[in-house]
């Protein structure tokens, strides 16, 4: 229980029911599943839905490799465009970017392909025996990134991949930024954010050093004294207020401060 929130009543429901609302929002798609999903893909030339997508994965391409029963061809696809291709799958707003851009998406059939659960079909079943991407020969640079979230740990794995070694500087205690602590469990269950993590730095050359704040104890001109680049993943933590009185009033909390306190 939130310590802010004790004064509410408790609720009805015992703890294994409660704990039951915060299951997977969106359940998996079985094999069966998956491959009939990937047969409604048109393979569209110039795509509607990689136009629309952030991080520019070739939709038409990994969904071909699932249909195909190359499943880790489909993650490599997905991977190499977007490290964190698997967050991502469970928790980009597919239906307002390449799901709402699907020529499936009219009134005739009523349904886009369902792009996001593809996705993360094909990452989590994609079952690589090492890590899927190399280092190139290293270049002796060495890349500071502050902040271990989302775009801290792309950036961190794409300058290690082209053989500079990389130190991320971080201030929490875990790297993860918004997938570890600003997003609702129901998205991300059992702990994706640090297995993702995991994932991420078996390419190698990548520390991490926690309690290290820009600002705090860590500053610029430090940062470019000693590294030949600097990259700031500083990240999206602090909520709008709202601007009402009282605002830090007991049990009033910013909605990600409240995410952050009951996945942690
Ligand atoms: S727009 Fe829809 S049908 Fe066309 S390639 Fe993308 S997912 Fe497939």
């Amino acid at each position: 229980m939130i310590k802010t929130l004790n004064h509410l009543p408790h609720p009805h429901e015992n703890a294994a029911a409660l704990a039951g609302h915060f299951t997977d929002l969106a359940p998996p798609l079985n094999n069966r599943q998956a491959h009939l999903e990937a047969s409604r893909c048109l393979y569209c030339y110039d795509a509607p839905c990689v136009n629309a997508c952030p991080s520019d994965i070739d939709i038409p391409s990994f969904i071909r490799n699932i249909h195909q029963e190359n499943v880790q061809g489909a993650a490599q696809k997905i991977l190499s465009a977007n490290i964190l291709g698997g967050s991502c799958a469970r928790v980009c707003p597919t239906e307002i970017l390449c799901q709402q851009a699907c020529v499936r998406n009219n009134a005739h059939e009523c349904a886009p392909v369902l792009i996001g659960l593809l996705q993360r079909y094909a990452v989590d079943n994609a079952h690589f025996s090492e890590h899927p991407f190399q280092r190139a020969a290293a270049t002796g640079k060495r890349i500071a990134v502050v902040g271990a979230g989302p775009a801290g740990l792309s950036c961190a794995h794409r300058s290690a991949m082209h053989g500079h070694d990389v130190v991320i500087f971080e201030a929490r205690e875990k790297a993860g930024g918004l997938n570890e602590y600003g997003i609702a469990k129901y998205k991300l269950v059992d702990d994706y954010a640090q297995k993702e993590l995991e994932f991420l730095l078996q390419i190698g050359g990548i520390d991490i050093r926690h309690g290290q704040k820009l600002g705090d104890n860590l500053t610029l001109s430090e940062l470019h004294q000693q590294f030949d680049a600097v990259f700031l993943g500083l990240g999206l933590a602090a909520s709008k207020q709202l601007g009402l009185a009282h605002e830090e009033a007991p049990g009033l909390l910013a909605a990600t401060d409240y995410i952050r306190e009951l996945r942690q």
